[in-house]
């Protein structure tokens, strides 16, 4: 037990996204701290194989699209019935699929809007008014170091996660006297199946990977389970003097 963070054990947490990639790493350290996790994922089958390698932990998985607030205010419900208050919200869902912006079309734009943006609206609106009546909760928003720096191929994508950014302080600053926190981690770029989707196969997917690792100090990109200590930290006691900040977990690559 003197290896895990502070105070997490038994509190509820929901993680968005969680049936794969960094979520479900997300979903495993926050069970192994002792968490009641709920998966809000599209996919019940991958939200499922999650709970699966979660063991004996409490990890329960509603199909949810993150961009319908119909769907995710029944969701949140639900969850407070089954497993209790939720302390920690955990917005990872996310959603691209990079192009030149100039030939990018407008239903494209409103997908990634939907889905990397609104649909983060739409799990504060339903989860931070219940944090609020419950005395108090932790917020952590999966942003992206694209929103710090930019990058090409993904700029609506990055507007939004700029947006997260943002939308996070100004929610930090609404909701810290009512002891509710919100930060964002920002990922580089990291081996996850998103990213294997981008990336291909073949020669050519393996020489563009290695030209990124040049560019990261650490030497190489990031794995799911690189973000889960700050996302435990940050919902636990430890981190309960932090709020409004967007911090980058990219193994040195953008040092902003
Ligand atoms: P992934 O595609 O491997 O997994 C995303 C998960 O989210 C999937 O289980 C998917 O079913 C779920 N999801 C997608 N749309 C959803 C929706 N509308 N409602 C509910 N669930 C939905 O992605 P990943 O690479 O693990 O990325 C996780 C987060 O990290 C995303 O927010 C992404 O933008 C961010 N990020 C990833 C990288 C990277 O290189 N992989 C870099 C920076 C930031």
């Amino acid at each position: 037990m003197e290896d895990l963070v502070q105070g997490l054990a038994g509190k509820v947490a929901i993680v968005t996204g969680g049936g794969q990639g960094i979520g479900r790493a997300l979903v495993l350290r926050l069970a192994a701290e002792g968490c009641k996790v709920a998966i809000f994922d599209l996919s019940t089958e991958a939200g499922a194989e999650t709970a699966k390698l979660a063991g004996d932990a409490v990890v329960r998985t509603w199909q949810v699209d993150v961009s319908d607030l119909a769907g995710v205010e029944k969701a949140v419900g639900e969850v407070e019935a089954d497993l209790g208050p939720i302390w920690v919200l955990v917005n990872n869902a996310g959603w691209d699929r990079p192009q030149p912006f100039l030939k990018t079309t407008p239903e494209f734009w409103d997908k990634v809007i939907a889905i990397n943006l609104t649909g983060n609206l739409n799990t504060h609106f339903a989860v931070a008014g219940r944090m609020v009546a419950n005395g108090g909760g932790r917020i952590i928003n999966i942003a992206s170091d694209a929103a710090k720096v930019g990058t090409a191929m993904e700029a609506v994508y990055s507007a939004c996660k700029g947006g997260l950014i943002s939308f996070t302080k100004s929610i930090a600053r609404e909701l810290a006297r009512k002891n509710v926190l919100a930060n964002c981690v920002c990922p580089g770029p990291t081996n996850t199946p998103m990213m294997a989707e981008v990336a291909g196969t073949g020669p050519d997917a393996e020489k563009w990977k290695a030209s990124l690792e040049r560019g990261i100090p650490l030497g190489r990109m990031g794995e799911p389970e690189d973000y889960a200590g700050i996302v435990a930290l940050l919902a636990s006691d430890d981190g309960k003097y932090i709020t409004g900040q967007a911090i980058s977990v990219s193994g040195g690559m953008n040092m902003v």
